[in-house]
């Protein structure tokens, strides 16, 4: 396990799993930052990187992990998508596989436990991860009907405070309220869990499937933004930048 440039997010999430005391049972540790301050990147079978690359000396360890790893997986939406240090105009945040070839992601910013936990059992019992090629309104508990909720204008980010709560007489798709929502493009896997508390998905899974960018694009040009939403240009950058390979 490496830490790149991160807030360490998704370690802590990792090392708080219930069934982490299960995982380091039926693995052997060479290296992981909180646990082991002996750097070890010797023959490994799976290798979990956390966090985005910023700086070049990163390049060189991920390529010496990628070197002695049968698998390498992205722990996190900044190691799997450049994350939120995208938002930054003086750092740059590349996502692991600019750099180097990349078996799995397990995406999230932190990723959630459930997905996380299931996953780190089958990386410990050597089996392929799988994740859902579905979007977040497939499973959505407010899925109204997705055609009619695109006519609605999209003024606003946020509820209002005293919105939040979802409640049975709150109960109507983000979209349809007029606020927005980055569901449609984001891979289902959090069990809903912002939305649950009154807040429209951000997209921190990423993309069911091909690019985020390109996905967001479309989708806001089939809703109706407001003119100040359609200034917010931190949204192409929150969680995922354009990838140009080198
Ligand atoms: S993905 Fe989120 S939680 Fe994980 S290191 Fe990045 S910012 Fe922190
Ligand atoms: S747009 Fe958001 S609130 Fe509406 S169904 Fe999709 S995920 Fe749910």
């Amino acid at each position: 396990m490496e830490s790149l440039t991160s807030c360490s997010g998704c370690i802590l999430t990792l090392l708080s799993l219930d069934i982490f005391p299960q995982f380091l049972e039926r693995t052997d540790i060479n290296f992981f930052p909180f646990i082991s301050d002996k750097k070890d990147f010797t023959k490994s079978d799976i290798a979990l990187v956390e966090g985005c690359v910023s700086e070049p000396s990163q390049i060189e360890t991920l390529k010496e992990i990628r070197k002695n790893s049968n698998k390498l997986c992205a722990l996190g939406t900044c190691a799997a998508f450049g994350g939120i240090l995208g938002l930054s105009k003086k750092k740059r945040s590349d996502p692991i596989s600019k750099f180097v070839e990349v078996d799995y992601i397990i995406p999230g910013c932190p990723p959630p436990i459930n997905l996380l936990g299931n996953a780190l059992m089958d990386l410990a019992e050597n089996k392929p991860l799988k994740l859902s090629e579905k979007n977040m309104c497939y499973s959505c508990p407010l899925n109204g009907d997705m055609k009619n909720n695109l006519t609605t204008p999209i003024t606003k980010l946020f509820p209002q405070n005293h919105k939040i709560k979802l409640n049975h007489n709150n109960q109507e798709c983000f979209l349809k309220r007029g606020i927005l929502c980055l569901g449609p493009i984001t891979r289902e896997g959090c069990d809903h869990q912002c939305i649950e508390r009154g807040v429209p998905c951000e997209g921190c899974l990423g993309p069911p499937s091909k690019d985020y960018t390109s996905n967001l694009i479309n989708f806001l040009s089939l809703i109706p933004l407001s003119n100040q939403l359609k200034r917010y240009s931190g949204i192409f950058n929150r969680f995922s930048k354009p990838i140009l390979k080198r």
